[in-house]
């Protein structure tokens, strides 16, 4: 296990915390705050330990000056300020003087948000493309370096693995809950199972590889399991098809044959449309239909499968959950995980926001903030934003 800020003396002292503040904007507002209040405890426990707070996060992308305005990360100060019951001052900048002034200035608990990170990229990508000596600049602003900023792990920035190659460097307490709830899963009480769903095989191989032959069963839903579908030799009409990967499903049923479980029925439409569809078995498309949900046998089939389940990992919905006519499926498996006995760990991208829209995020028992670098450490990978942390 890494460092934690707990193993680590941050009292009085100037602590640079990166969170994950890339929160969805509309019209300038906030609509999920979901990754700012899951940086609070973080926050909150170095308020307790006087540490003087610099937080630092990446809002969307920044490729134009339109951009800068787009994400400007003042919102997200206002934000924080009103969950802390606490002043943020917020710096609209990323270097110079009057950032440097105002950390020079800090009390013990103040905190002090600087302007988004990715403002550095508009000058030759100095952010993303981990520029040593912005991230020194950065490391110069502080004594201890935390990473708090789950979502970016598997990137390699100046903001995350740039600053920690020069402070004494730990994790925060969001990267320690998502680490020990992702890591429960490569030695998960038995049974344990997978359900995949969401559009993608390719997206997804490393992670069939690599828990493929840790897992009892695998359930595949969504636009992904056409791919499997046709694998096997249905017609899938005009549904979803990620024809690269066409080979490696057929290898993998075959290698498989008892682990995996596909839809036996889905519920079509003849366009990519949110109207009411028709359920149909899976030996019975034509080459107008659209699967776009499972069907309520293959509910019950996913269901019976996990009756007995100790661990269940999902990534990715079972259908097109944007849509009200397609989103039955999802929810219908979701809420009966909420019914029996295992320890369900959501593993980030889209399923966490369907879990929300299905209001049972409070009864399980994980919901990784993580897309990428969920997927990325599920495949067994070493996460870059860890490489200069160390083990305690
Ligand atoms: P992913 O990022 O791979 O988890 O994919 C999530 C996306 O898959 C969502 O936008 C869903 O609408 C989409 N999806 C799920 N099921 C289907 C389906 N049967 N056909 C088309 N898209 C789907």
């Amino acid at each position: 296990m890494k460092k934690t800020i707990k193993d680590l003396n941050i009292d009085n002292k100037k602590v640079i915390i990166r969170c994950d503040f890339n929160v969805p904007l509309k019209d300038g507002k906030i609509t999920d705050d979901t990754r700012i209040v899951k940086s609070l405890p973080t926050i909150k426990y170095s308020i307790e330990h006087n540490a003087k707070i610099i937080l630092m996060s990446h809002l969307g992308r920044v490729k134009t000056e339109e951009d800068k305005t787009k994400n400007d990360l003042s919102v997200v100060a206002t934000r924080l300020s009103e969950l802390l019951d606490r002043n943020v001052t917020f710096i609209n900048s990323t270097r110079g003087e009057e950032l440097e002034n105002a950390i020079s200035n800090m009390q013990d608990g103040d905190i002090i948000l600087m302007q988004n990170t990715r403002y550095e990229d508009l000058n030759g990508k100095k952010e993303s493309g981990c520029d040593m000596e912005l991230a020194k600049y950065w490391a110069s602003l502080g004594d201890i370096f935390v990473n708090d900023a789950f979502g970016t792990l598997h990137r390699a920035h100046a903001s995350n693995v740039g600053i920690s190659t020069y402070l004494p460097s730990c994790v925060g307490l969001l990267v320690e809950k998502e680490l020990s709830a992702l890591s429960y899963l490569f030695d998960p009480d038995k049974p344990f199972m997978i359900i995949l769903g969401g559009a993608k095989v390719s997206d997804k191989i490393g992670l069939i590889e690599n828990l493929l032959p840790k897992c009892d069963k695998i359930l595949i839903g969504g636009g992904m399991a056409f791919t499997f579908l046709k694998a096997e030799g249905y017609n899938i009409g005009k549904s979803l098809l990620d024809e690269e990967s066409v080979e490696f499903c057929k290898k993998i049923l075959k290698e498989n044959e008892n682990k995996i479980i596909l839809p036996v029925d889905v519920i079509c439409n003849n366009e990519y449309l949110d109207t009411t569809g028709k359920v149909k078995d899976i030996t019975e498309l034509t080459n107008d239909d659209m699967g776009l949900d499972i069907g309520p046998n293959t509910v019950n089939i996913f269901k019976n499968n996990l009756a007995s389940a100790k661990t269940v990992m999902w990534n990715g919905p079972l259908g097109v959950y944007e849509f009200t006519n397609y989103v039955k499926g999802t929810n219908e498996v979701l809420t009966y995980l909420t019914e029996i006995n295992a320890k369900t760990v959501i593993g980030g991208g889209d399923i966490v926001a369907a879990t929300s829209a299905c209001n049972v995020t409070d009864k399980l028992y994980h919901i990784s903030t993580g897309g990428g670098a969920t997927l990325e450490y599920l495949e067994g990978k070493e996460l870059p934003g860890l490489k200069n942390i160390e083990e305690k």
